[in-house]
C-alpha cells in the first residue's frame, strides 16, 4: 500500500512503522544474490517510493506537453503542475518568493550557476573563497573553476579528528579578500552536522555572502531558509526520494535579480535580435531549455511523502538506527569510525584494518548488501584523514536493524577472513 500524500497528519500519529514505510518502496523487495536487498548507500541516491514512480508514470501518461510554450490545454495543465512543484519546494524550504527557488539539473549545477554567474563577475587576483576540508567535490571544483580564471583561490577551513569544524578556526581562515563562503550542511562522509546557522552570522557579519549545500540535509533536517539567512542553498532531488535529473538552487530574489544568466537559450529570454537580447524574469533567466518537467513534477510528490511522513520521524528513526549500528560496529577488531562528531546524522563512514574497502564492498554485495567504496568525491577530506579510500554505509528513512544486522555480520566475515 502507498502513502496517501494528502491525508493530514494528525498529532496523534502512530509510531514510525518502518515496515510499513518499507512497503511504498517497491524496490526493496528485490533479492539480490538470493537474498534480500540491504540498501546501504542512501547518502549517495535514495530509493523512490511508489508515490514518486506513479506520480512520473502518469504525468507521461495524462498530462506531459513542454511547458510555457503553447495555448493549447495540455501544454498548461504541465505548466501548471510545474508551477505547483515549484512552489511546493518554495513552502518545503520556507522561501518567501517562489521566485527564489531555480531548477537545475542538481545540487552540483545549482553551485556552479552560483560560482559562474554571481562569484566569478565579482572575483578578481588575490581574492578568496573559503569552503572547509569536509566539502563534497561539487562544493570545491566549482570554486576552483572560478577562481583559476581570475588568480584567486579557494581555502579550506580544517577539520578536528573527530570531524567537526572548529568556529575559531574557520574564523581565522577568513581574511579582508574573502569573496564568498560555501560550506555543506551535513557531510557526505562524516555524517557531522555543521553548526550553518552560526557560519551564516559569521559570513554575514562581515557582509560575505554564504552558500549552503543542503545536499545531505534536506532529507534529515528542517529548513527554513528565510530564518537560516543563507544568501544561497542547494540540494539534488535524487536523495530526497524524488527522481534523478532535478535539482534545485534557492537564491535571495535581490542577489538572482542582479545576477547575469548562467546558460542561454529558449525560455530564458525576454526578447531576442541580432542587435541584442533581454533576459526573462528570475527564476525562469536562470532556466534556459526544456526541463525534467517530468521529474520536478515528481520532486513534488517525494516532498509530499517526506512531509507525510514527517522530517522530525523520520530523522527520529535514522538517528536510533545510527546509533544501533554505531554500536554493533564498534564491536568489531579493527574497524575504525571515520566521523565522530557530536552533531551526527545518517553515514557510517569507517575503515577496516588490512582490507581494502574495494574489498569490503565486493563481498557485501555477494551478500546482498550495497554500500558505498572509494573516496566518495571527498579526496581532500580522505587526505585529511591519511587514507585513499573508505566504506560508507548510510541510512535513510526505510532502513531496519534487520538490514544493519546483516551488515555486520557480513562486515565480521570480511574481517574473519581477510585480517
Ligand atoms: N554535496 C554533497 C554533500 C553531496 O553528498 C552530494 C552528492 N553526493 C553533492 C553535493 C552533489 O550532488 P549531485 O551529484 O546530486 O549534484
Amino acid at each position: 500500500m502507498t502513502l496517501t500524500v494528502d491525508r493530514p497528519v494528525a498529532a496523534d500519529v502512530p509510531a514510525y512503522d518502518v515496515a510499513r514505510v518499507r512497503r511504498d518502496f517497491p524496490i526493496l523487495a528485490t533479492r539480490m544474490n538470493d537474498r534480500p536487498l540491504v540498501y546501504l548507500d542512501t547518502a549517495a541516491s535514495a530509493q523512490k517510493p511508489a508515490i514518486v514512480i506513479d506520480t512520473l508514470k502518469r504525468f507521461y501518461e495524462q498530462d506531459y506537453a513542454n511547458i510555457h510554450r503553447g495555448v493549447y490545454d495540455l501544454s498548461q495543465r504541465a505548466t501548471a503542475a510545474d508551477d505547483a512543484a515549484r512552489r511546493k519546494v518554495q513552502r518545503f524550504l520556507g522561501a518567501a518568493d517562489w521566485r527564489e527557488i531555480v531548477f537545475t539539473r542538481n545540487a552540483t549545477e545549482a553551485i556552479n550557476l552560483v560560482a559562474a554567474s554571481f562569484l566569478r563577475p565579482r572575483l578578481q587576483a588575490g581574492d578568496e573563497v573559503l569552503v572547509t576540508e569536509m566539502e563534497h567535490h561539487a562544493n570545491i571544483v566549482p570554486w576552483q573553476l572560478a577562481a583559476d580564471a581570475v588568480g584567486a583561490k579557494v581555502v579550506a577551513a580544517p577539520v578536528s579528528d573527530t570531524g567537526e569544524l572548529s568556529l575559531d578556526a574557520f574564523v581565522d581562515r577568513i581574511t579582508p579578500r574573502t569573496r564568498m563562503i560555501a560550506v555543506a550542511w551535513v557531510s557526505n562522509v562524516l555524517g557531522t552536522v555543521n553548526p550553518v546557522h552560526e557560519l551564516v552570522r559569521i559570513a554575514h557579519a562581515r557582509d560575505i555572502p554564504i552558500l549552503i549545500d543542503a545536499a545531505q540535509a534536506v532529507q534529515h533536517i528542517p529548513v527554513d531558509v528565510q530564518d537560516l539567512d543563507a544568501d544561497f542553498l542547494v540540494f539534488s532531488g535524487h536523495k530526497l526520494y524524488g527522481p534523478s535529473g532535478v535539482g534545485v538552487l534557492y537564491g535571495k530574489a535581490t542577489h538572482l535579480e542582479a545576477m547575469p544568466p548562467y546558460q542561454g537559450g529558449g525560455d530564458m529570454i525576454d526578447r531576442v535580435s541580432f542587435a541584442g537580447t533581454t533576459w526573462n524574469e528570475i527564476p525562469f533567466k536562470f532556466e534556459a531549455g526544456t526541463p525534467d518537467i517530468a521529474g520536478i513534477v515528481a520532486l513534488g510528490a517525494a516532498i509530499d511523502y517526506v512531509e507525510a511522513l514527517g522530517l522530525e520521524a523520520i530523522a527520529a528513526h535514522e538517528s536510533e538506527v545510527l546509533a544501533y549500528a554505531t554500536r554493533a560496529i564498534n564491536q568489531l577488531p579493527g574497524v575504525r569510525i571515520i566521523g565522530t562528531a557530536r552533531e551526527k546524522c545518517s553515514v557510517l563512514t569507517f575503515a577496516m584494518e588490512g582490507v581494502h574497502p574495494q574489498d569490503i564492498g565486493a563481498l557485501l554485495d555477494l551478500d546482498g548488501i550495497a554500500v558505498r567504496t572509494g573516496h566518495h568525491c571527498a579526496m581532500p577530506l580522505h587526505e585529511r584523514f591519511g587514507l585513499a579510500a573508505s566504506a560508507r554505509a548510510s541510512i535513510g528513512l526505510y532502513t531496519t536493524h534487520e538490514d544493519i544486522d546483516a551488515f555486520v555480520a557480513s562486515l565480521r566475515r570480511v574481517g574473519e577472513m581477510l585480517q
